[in-house]
């Protein structure tokens, strides 16, 4: 186990060419102290965690102490959001401090979110308030918990620094873990300078970080873009099948690793409803639920226009059919098994499909309901009612169930295996927006952060149920329908 000054800090990303980044040292919060501290993130960095309770923890993580090593860099990258070309943007508050290696060889940048101004800033203040980290802190271990690619966060520090927002908050920082935080927007940075150097350079940095079976193969570049097609594709079909709407799907906050990347006004489904926008500012909703896929295919065509210059037309054009085809197979699959159906059938999408026409035409609490499915009933005689009482119209919901019953019973299928099977995937538990939104109440009001420990616990292994915890599957009280998450963090 490795303590603070042991952590042996590296960057092979501030050893790239000097346009790749900015060096910038984190401006200190100021009276930094520890809000939350994940111990499971701790691990993956054999970081010891009793080093948390030291007060140079808090230093560090919140700007004021630089560890051995480190060598810190803002990152360079360009970006298309809403669909628009937007230029430079960069992290314009955060910093990468460095790379750790763990005793495996896995390598994990530590990237400090909301350490201040940096070159890339424009307007912003570099800050990043309270609020906005719990909800990245909380949602990241809740998509790990459900077994959704994702970025692993290590801990918040606080601080009492006036940070302002549409009201005034305070300011916070996250320490941030990914094994790159390479973005699309990162070779789009060096296509529209007109830089294919550097293109080709960042191209086999990331094939000699993250892809390393690639490296020397023929057609590098095309079988690296494919397989960021491909795993796009696998994590925004588990997107789907889950429920999960990231909010803001510009190609900057796209992982070049296919890892859910950046969350700001993200939401999980309460009811369902493919036309959910969780996100105020996205009047048009252009990334409402149901566009997710179709906005991944737009992403990765940006990030075939930045490797143009490397790839060969038709391998791109090739990766992107790919890309339709893994997520349809995938999300398929997903949907499959959150019926408990073991073998694909020609009639599964129209059974999946009505499904959700009825639960969009019922109002119904998507995740409710599929845990709940795990105890349908095929016996003849069952009506099960449970499963009915979610529904005004039961006569359309039993229709369903007499087709499901029936494509069950050809795969001889068994109520309490299918179940056992069903639980495994069906969470009981996603992270709601309203018990995100307790959870920031209590640490900002009351600096209470006992909330966020139990949501952690309780999202970290979503699909167990626990006894005493059934408040936090409820679908939200009518006030909590209402929480606006807006692009402001
Ligand atoms: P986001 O919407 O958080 O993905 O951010 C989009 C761009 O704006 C990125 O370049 C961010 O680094 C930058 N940005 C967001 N908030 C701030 C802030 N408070 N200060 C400086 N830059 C920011
Ligand atoms: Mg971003």
């Amino acid at each position: 186990m490795r303590t603070l000054e042991t952590l042996q800090f590296d960057n092979t990303y501030a050893r790239l060419p000097e346009s790749f980044y900015a060096r910038v040292m984190p401006t200190p919060l100021p009276n930094p102290s520890l809000i939350h501290f994940n111990s499971d993130a701790a691990a993956l960095i054999d970081l010891d965690s009793d080093e948390a309770k030291r007060p140079e923890f808090a230093a560090c993580f919140g700007g004021s102490l630089l560890l051995p090593g480190a060598d810190p860099v803002s990152m360079l990258y360009y970006g298309h959001q809403f669909g628009v070309y937007a230029g430079q943007l960069g992290d314009g508050r955060a910093i990468l401090l460095g790379e750790v290696r763990n005793g495996h060889g896995d390598k994990w940048d530590l990237h400090l979110k909301g350490a201040g101004r940096t070159p890339f800033s424009r307007d912003g203040d570099g800050r990043a308030v309270l609020r906005s980290t719990i909800r990245e802190y909380l949602c990241g271990e809740a998509m790990q918990g459900l077994g959704i690619p994702t970025t692993r966060s290590l801990c918040i520090v606080g601080s009492d620094e006036p940070v302002f927002r549409e009201s005034v908050e305070t300011g916070a920082t996250l320490l941030r873990m990914a094994p790159t935080h390479v973005r699309f927007g990162s070779f789009e940075a060096f296509f529209y300078r007109r830089q294919h150097d550097h293109i080709a350079r960042l191209t086999d940095y990331v094939i000699a970080q993250c892809f390393p079976h690639l490296a020397g193969v023929t057609d590098t570049y095309s079988r690296m873009f494919t397989e960021v097609a491909v795993r796009t594709a696998h994590l925004i079909a588990q997107w789907q099948a889950v429920g999960f709407a990231h909010g803001v799907m510009n190609s900057d906050n796209m992982s070049i690793l296919g890892l859910t990347l950046d969350y700001g006004p993200y939401g999980f489904l309460d009811e369902y409803n493919p036309g959910f926008v969780c996100n105020h500012s996205d009047r048009q909703g252009r990334y409402a639920f149901h566009h997710q896929p179709d906005i991944g295919y737009f992403n990765l065509r940006c990030l075939a226009q930045a490797l143009s210059p490397f790839l060969i037309q038709d391998q791109a054009q090739d990766a992107l059919a790919r890309y339709e085809a893994a997520f349809a197979e995938r999300y398929d699959a997903l949907m499959r098994e959150k019926l408990g159906l073991r073998e694909a059938g020609p009639e599964d999408r129209a059974l999946v499909g009505e499904l959700l026409n009825l639960l969009q035409a019922g109002r119904v609490d998507y995740t409710n309901f599929f845990r709940a499915l795990g105890g349908f009933q095929q016996g003849a005689g069952e009506h099960n009612d449970a499963l009915r009482d979610f529904f005004l119209d039961r006569e359309a919901f039993d229709a369903w169930a007499g087709r499901y019953r029936e494509r069950l019973s050809a795969e001889g299928s068994r109520d309490g295996e299918r179940r056992a099977r069903m639980d495994r995937v069906n969470p009981k538990y996603v992270l709601r927006n309203y018990l995100a939104q307790t959870a920031i109440e209590q640490a900002t009001k009351q600096r209470d952060y006992s909330e966020i420990t139990r949501l952690l616990e309780l999202l970290r292994d979503p699909f167990t149920e626990v006894s005493g915890r059934e408040p936090y599957a409820a679908p939200p009280p009518e006030g909590g329908k209402q929480i606006v998450v807006s692009c402001s963090s």
